[in-house]
């Protein structure tokens, strides 16, 4: 019987996983191996994905996938599975340390008399390494994009008991293996940065998945101290754990914490301070064994290592032996230099055929069954499950949550929430602000006189800045209901309920999250995409993120959106949204069938429990937000301001001196358009106003659209400095001037939709797809949708 033919409620056993190796090899670090008990919990409202429990946590998968899981009535499995299971944990003391590598770490004693300690935090996705992380390190941290892949690497520092410890918080990943790109920087930047200690952040109601992570730190042989996390959920559900027997048994102390609470974190940095000093009562060396048969093939590679001595030294020949015989691509590259590499290549091939035949099933799955045979023996002997049903509270919610009814109408009802109060409710501040600025420039008008120092500092600096800090509220307001959405655990339910539709643009239901988050800004979104684990999925949102429109561009459409269309304002902004949207499918469908025909990597995805966000975490959240907006408008902002300033007042031409001065009266916008037309900005302008008549703009809107190359937000401030005004606010200025017409306004703001997101963007591009090739298409490809839809629409608007 195959997984997808359960329903809902029911149960079975696996039997056997099919599919292709990356497939395989994602779903056995997810739990799915042969003799677990999986449930089939609820279809999502378009009857794609299916949620499952399995190691009592929740998992979704596409019923493509389930497909290849074959499973049994619990019955029948269980009659033809309990001769085969073996309840001990099954492992051995390591003896003998040269044999594992010369890197042994447990054999080391301290032998430098230095009192800083590096420690790097590895876990699971969600496990509260964060939370660990703000709760030791204050306020002393820096988040770094670290050069290569830009994994958003966290480190921090704080002295305790006279020791100073520095501390990394690592991406979540389930193993550290090679299927997705935080698996491959985390085992990269281990082995590259050599931690003192690692701590291993495990999730304490869930450890039969979180602990096989554990695994692939054993088989590293570093010294690792676990933190077991969310105790108090664990002692919630009256579960028993002897940790302390636990831990000496497989050789790595464990800590009970609440990083929420900060409970146990003294312990837990007393126990780091013991592994760093060597004298640790649990720790010690332990070899997990993989079997009979697979054992001899280990140490045959192992030896081969050891022929030439010249592997990454950092970890033991045994780990790299093991991760020939999975065949890891990434460890391929990494051994490729070694002198005995083909020899070792060979080798690996010979032996993974003899496991196929001896035990049929590939040598990937032989490892994971033997990790998770080590996991559950070992927790057989230590952990008594609890009376109360855990995550009770998750699946009442969500039943309500991602009902087949309830789930559309409430997810749009919260999106519809997220943007009306985002930009109705940041209208107060905003205005504020605004007055602010204006205060500030009337202020210096009055101690600045006449000239080029307080045009400078008014128009340039004030206005330029001015325009775009006013936004600042709206940020904070999206950024709040965002990170409430990610800590609360509604941001996967969502991608659950979205998986069908965005799996019909080609897309995950990941990839939903950061295309909602392009709303704010388009950067952080496609950040987010790192979550996604198929690479041509995450290419393609990466590309179509742009097209999501980002809080930049919002000024622009309430400028010429309140200005040209009073009456029909939000309806005008809402069908941009829309198009944008549609541009975004279109695309992303274009690129599925063409440049990437195949999607290569599954589903899977963890639906954590719903937790409280904690205030805390919140602010800190919105907080990095501000900070980075901030930083925009103190850099890039502040200097796109003065250049543009300077292009337009220079060449500067005297007013009184021109004919038209001394024939008649002018007013300032004449006089403006005068100084602008003759200025280097007006050059530009007129050179490329060619390309931009056909839509109907001349080159002062020519100039504001080059104007929004660094930063969106530009627009309106280099409009503000061309039409500036007395009497009028800056859109009733534009309409008078009467260099836009109603359609030419709607084309504007079509084509500052569409055309090439600001730097910042393009920057993320090129440096979330390590392709500078992506970030020139997206910035040709861009451009020219932007032309081409803005040139149609301003001429559909013209027939009416
Ligand atoms: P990360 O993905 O590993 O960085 O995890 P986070 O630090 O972001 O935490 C994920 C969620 O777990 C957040 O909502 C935290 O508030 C919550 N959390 C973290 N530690 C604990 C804990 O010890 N107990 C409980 N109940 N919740 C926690
Ligand atoms: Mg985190």
């Amino acid at each position: 019987m195959k997984l997808s033919e359960l329903h809902n409620g029911e149960s079975a056993v696996i039997v056997k996983v099919s599919g292709h190796g990356g497939f395989r090899k994602r779903i056995m670090e997810m739990g799915f191996v042969r003799g677990r008990k999986v449930t089939s919990v609820i279809d999502a409202p378009l009857n794609d994905p299916i949620k499952y429990t399995i190691m009592g946590y929740d998992v979704l998968l596409r019923r493509s996938e389930a497909q290849l899981i074959e499973v049994l009535p619990e019955e029948e499995a269980n009659a033809m599975l309990s001769a085969e299971d073996a309840k001990a944990p099954n492992f051995f003391a390591c003896t003998d340390c040269d044999s594992c590598g010369l890197s042994c770490n447990y054999k080391r004693t301290k032998t430098t008399q230095r009192n800083i300690i590096n420690i790097a935090f590895v876990g699971n996705p969600n496990s509260g390494k964060t939370s660990l992380f703000n709760a030791l390190s204050g306020g002393h941290e820096h988040v770094g994009n670290y050069s290569g892949v830009t994994v958003d690497v966290k480190t921090g520092h704080f002295n305790y008991k006279g020791y100073h410890f520095n501390i990394t918080d690592l991406p979540g990943t389930y193993s550290l293996s090679a299927y997705s790109p935080e698996e491959v920087f985390v085992r990269r930047n281990l082995l590259e940065s050599m931690p003192d200690v690692i701590v291993n952040v495990v999730v304490a109601s869930n450890l039969e998945r979180n602990l096989y992570l554990t695994t692939e730190l054993i088989d590293l042989s570093q010294r690792v101290v676990v933190a077991l996390n969310m105790y108090d959920e664990l002692e919630a559900t009256g579960a028993k754990l002897d940790y302390e027997n636990l831990g000496s048994m497989i050789g790595i102390p464990m800590v009970p914490t609440i990083a929420k609470t900060g409970k146990g974190l003294d312990k837990l940095l007393d126990t780091i301070i013991e592994m760093f000093e060597g004298d640790n009562k649990s720790a010690r060396h332990v070899h997990i064994n993989y079997g009979t048969v697979l054992e001899p093939e280990i140490s045959l590679l192992a030896d081969i290592l050891h022929e030439s001595e010249d592997f990454p030294q950092q970890f033991p020949a045994r780990y790299w032996a093991i991760k020939m015989i999975e065949n890891d691509k990434e460890v391929h590259n990494l051994l490729k230099d070694s002198k005995s590499y083909e020899k070792l290549k060979q080798q690996a091939e010979i032996s993974s055929e003899k496991i196929i035949k001896q035990l049929d099933i590939d040598a990937e799955t032989a490892i994971s069954d033997a990790k998770y045979g080590f996991i559950s023996g070992a927790l057989h002997e230590t952990f008594t499950e609890g009376k109360k049903e855990a995550n009770k509270r998750t699946r009442k919610l969500d039943k309500l949550i991602v009902n087949k009814w309830l789930g559309f109408p409430l997810f749009i009802l919260l999106m519809w929430l997220m943007f009306s109060v985002t930009f109705w409710l940041g209208a107060y501040p905003q205005d504020w602000i605004a007055a602010g600025f204006d205060a500030l420039g009337n202020l210096f008008n009055g101690i600045i006189p006449e000239g080029a120092w307080r045009s400078l500092v008014v128009d340039g600096i004030i206005g330029g800045v001015g325009a775009v800090a006013e936004f600042l509220p709206n940020i904070i307001l999206l950024y709040m209901f965002i990170s409430l959405m990610e800590d609360s655990g509604y941001m996967s339910r969502a991608a659950f309920l979205m998986d069908k539709m965005m799996h019909g643009m080609g897309l995950h239901g990941k990839s939903f999250i950061p295309m909602i988050m392009g709303f704010g800004c388009n950067v952080p979104a496609i950040m987010a995409t790192r979550s996604i684990e198929s690479k041509s999925s995450r290419l393609i949102t990466i590309l179509v993120v742009p097209f999501m429109s980002c809080s930049a561009r919002l000024p622009i459409y309430l400028l010429l959106a309140g200005a040209f269309f009073p009456k029909y304002a939000a309806t005008v902004m809402i069908c941009l949204y829309l198009l944008g949207i549609i541009v975004a499918v279109l695309t992303a469908k274009l690129l599925r069938l063409t440049a990437f025909k195949q999607d290569e990597t599954p589903f899977v995805m963890e639906l954590p429990p719903y937790r409280w966000p904690t205030l805390r975490a919140t602010l800190k959240h919105i907080w990095e937000k501000c900070y980075q907006y901030i930083k925009k408008i103190g850099t890039v902002i502040l200097l796109a301001s003065v250049i543009i300033w300077v292009l337009s007042y220079y060449p500067h031409t005297d007013i009184s001196e021109t004919e038209l001065a001394k024939t008649e009266e002018i007013s300032e916008a004449e006089a403006n358009e005068i100084q602008y037309e003759n200025s280097c900005l007006g050059m530009i302008g007129k050179f490329v106003a060619p390309v931009m008549s056909p839509m109907g703009f001349d080159w002062k809107i020519s100039v504001a659209v080059l104007s929004s190359i660094p930063a969106k937000e530009i627009v309106v401030s280099t409009l503000g400095v061309l039409y500036a005004s007395e009497e009028d606010d800056l859109g009733d200025a534009i309409q008078k001037s009467g260099d836009l017409t109603t359609s030419s306004a709607l084309a504007l703001m079509v084509f500052m939709l569409l055309f090439f997101p600001c730097i910042a963007t393009i920057g993320a591009v090129a440096s979330e797809t390590k392709k500078i090739k992506w970030a020139f298409f997206s910035v040709f490809y861009n451009t020219a949708v932007a032309w081409v839809l803005a040139y149609v629409t301003y001429l559909i608007a013209n027939l009416f």
